[in-house]
């Protein structure tokens, strides 16, 4: 899962040696006992925080995200920048914040969740089938089958 959506920067809590170091926050020198150091930088405990909401890294679990020059946590990465993964019908990727349809192992946009030949939009309820992974409606579906000379099949 990981690896899908980049990897997670460690961070590591170390004993600060003999000479101070400089906080890539705050800029001020680190004089507690514990500092963490992420991205070859020393940082306080403090100062390690997620861009978006806020909260400690240091605290939430031994990653941290970047992107863009944002320190972020995984959360908020995988909200932000994360995928669902790529749509079946249009092929485009699902940002992980959209909500989607999802139809045995395929993920749609909501958008894009309707019937491949006559564009039939479905409800909660309403039957749709997979068939050469397109999506199709019962109709189609059916007629589908007896061009091919199927018996349809209803599952
Ligand atoms: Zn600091
Ligand atoms: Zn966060
Ligand atoms: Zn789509
Ligand atoms: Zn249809």
């Amino acid at each position: 899962m990981l690896s899908r959506f980049g990897r997670g920067i460690q961070m590591l809590s170390v004993q600060p040696d003999t000479k101070p170091k400089g906080c890539a926050g705050c800029n001020r020198k680190i004089k507690d006992r514990y500092l963490l150091k992420a991205l070859d930088k020393y940082w306080h405990e403090d100062c390690l925080k997620c861009a978006c909401c806020d909260c400690r890294l240091g605290e939430v679990g031994s990653t941290l995200y970047t992107k863009a020059n944002l320190i972020l946590c995984r959360r908020d990465y995988l909200r932000l920048f994360g995928v669902t993964g790529n749509c079946a019908a249009c092929s485009k990727l699902i940002p992980a914040f959209e909500m989607v349809m999802r139809a045995k192992d395929n993920v749609y946009h909501l958008d894009c969740f309707a019937c491949q030949l006559c564009n039939q939009r479905f409800c909660v309820g309403d039957k749709f089938f997979l068939k050469n992974n397109m999506i199709l409606c019962q109709t189609d579906y059916e007629e589908g089958l007896m061009k091919e000379g199927y018996a349809p099949q209803v599952r």
